[in-house]
């Protein structure tokens, strides 16, 4: 076991988190229930999409040498054998010189043609077509396998499903495919103060925000929430509520994992052979967050400020959420901005996350803080579309300064 007492950086945390981590097993879903999971194999194509050369445009299909000295004024006139519409065959249908097969999008090109002139540039007249401009070959085609050709691995395993991947699934005629299944996280309050959402509160009771802020946060990142319950803080209510969470591949709970009297999460954890692995990170807000093993079941105590639960989710839980499900990209992105306000560090040594607003200006990212930073203050993290991070080794951060900042409702890479 580790070093109890052991205060860890956020790096090391979690590094010490996701050599925690293996994939789960996978499964069969159907591609409309594929949004956001994470691929289990490699797709590669065993088709060529477009299957034939095909139209890019509603035109006719013609020999772009028969355009040649075509103007408004002085048109080329050739004569329609023919039609084809998109899914249409083109069997018996051929372009020969002078003459153009009108020709809609998607539709094959006919044998003999070289090119399409869409219909904006012609104008039909008793069987004949008139082109008003000169052509090139291959002006509005697209070949046969020119999106996607035979034996190009398109998708990868670990890549996570966005829509365009669907779409490309479905391209390729796949009504299934083979994905990871979703962790099953157990979610758990603790605390006396809290009055739940249904429930009349009490003058000094405080809201229990914390699982339905957990809860949408694991359901973006694509695991199953399952919300436990509230437990009161003593040491059986605990020690039930854990037993029951259990159950699940992980559990996050909140509040009771610091100093207080009545703070009761670690205290229990032996007696059910949970065994920590770190339980002080040097971030704040959140320096109460541990973290902690069962079997292969994981284990986080979050803080219970509405705030640090919710970082320290970001930059805990959703990596080790995101690896259980095998996504090959689990790195938030970071970028520089320019600070449009001073931080004050009032303890240097500490890796500090501050809720922040970023703006783009000419190119360039700007980043001011949202308000108060208390870690009870979930509004000016409501407000954010990013977290500041000012590391350990800096003390001093003014206006105009370059900082780092967190992209925390960008996709992962
Ligand atoms: P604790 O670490 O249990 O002392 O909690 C720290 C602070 O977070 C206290 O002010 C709690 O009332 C608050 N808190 C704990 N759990 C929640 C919760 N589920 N929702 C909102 N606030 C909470
Ligand atoms: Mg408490």
């Amino acid at each position: 076991m580790r070093n109890r007492n052991l205060t860890v950086s956020v790096s090391e945390a979690q590094k010490i988190v996701l050599s925690s981590v293996s994939p789960l097993t996978s499964e069969n879903v159907s591609i409309m229930e594929a949004y956001n999971r994470v691929l289990h194999q490699d797709i590669i194509s065993d088709v060529m999409i477009p299957s034939v050369d095909d139209s890019a445009m509603d035109g006719y299909a013609i020999i772009a040498d028969d355009t040649r000295g075509a103007s408004k004024d002085t048109p080329r006139k050739l004569k329609i054998t023919g039609e084809i519409q998109a899914g249409g065959s083109i069997i018996g249908k051929e372009v020969s010189k002078g003459t153009a097969i009108r020709i809609m999008t998607g539709a094959p090109i006919p044998t003999g043609a070289d090119s399409v002139i869409q219909f904006e540039d012609t104008e039909e007249e008793a069987g004949y077509v008139k082109i008003f401009r000169e052509t090139v070959k291959h002006n509005n085609c697209r070949s046969a396998g020119e999106n996607i050709n035979k034996g190009d691995k398109v998708l990868q395993k670990g890549d996570r499903l966005r829509s365009a991947d669907v779409g490309i699934l479905a391209s390729l005629n796949y009504k299934a495919v083979r994905v990871y299944k979703q962790p099953a996280v157990s979610i758990i309050s603790t605390g006396d103060e809290l009055a739940d959402i249904d429930e009349e509160s009490q003058s000094g009771q405080i809201r229990n925000v914390n699982v339905y802020t957990l809860y949408s946060e694991v359901k973006k990142y694509g695991g199953l929430p399952q919300y436990v319950g509230i437990a009161k803080d003593t040491l059986k209510d605990t020690k039930e509520i854990f037993l029951k969470a259990l159950k699940s591949d992980v559990v996050i709970s909140t509040g009771g994992v610091s100093m207080g009297k009545y703070d009761f999460v670690k205290k229990i954890y032996s007696d059910l052979n949970i065994e920590i692995q770190f339980e002080w990170v040097n971030v704040k807000p959140g320096r109460p967050c541990t973290f902690a093993k069962k079997d292969n079941k994981l284990v986080f105590g979050l803080p219970g400020n509405p705030v640090p639960t919710l970082t320290s989710f970001i930059q805990f839980v959703r990596p080790a959420l995101l690896r259980l499900m095998g996504a090959k990209r689990i790195t938030k992105p970071v970028v520089n901005a320019l600070l449009e306000e001073d931080i004050d560090k009032q303890s240097a040594k500490v890796h500090l996350l501050l809720r922040g607003y970023f703006t783009i200006k000419n190119n360039e990212f700007y980043v001011s803080p949202t308000g108060n930073q208390k870690p009870s203050v979930l509004r000016s993290m409501s407000d954010a579309n990013c977290l500041i991070v000012i590391p350990e080794n800096i003390t001093k951060v003014k206006a105009g300064d370059k900082v780092s900042i967190q992209l925390i409702h960008h996709d992962e890479i």
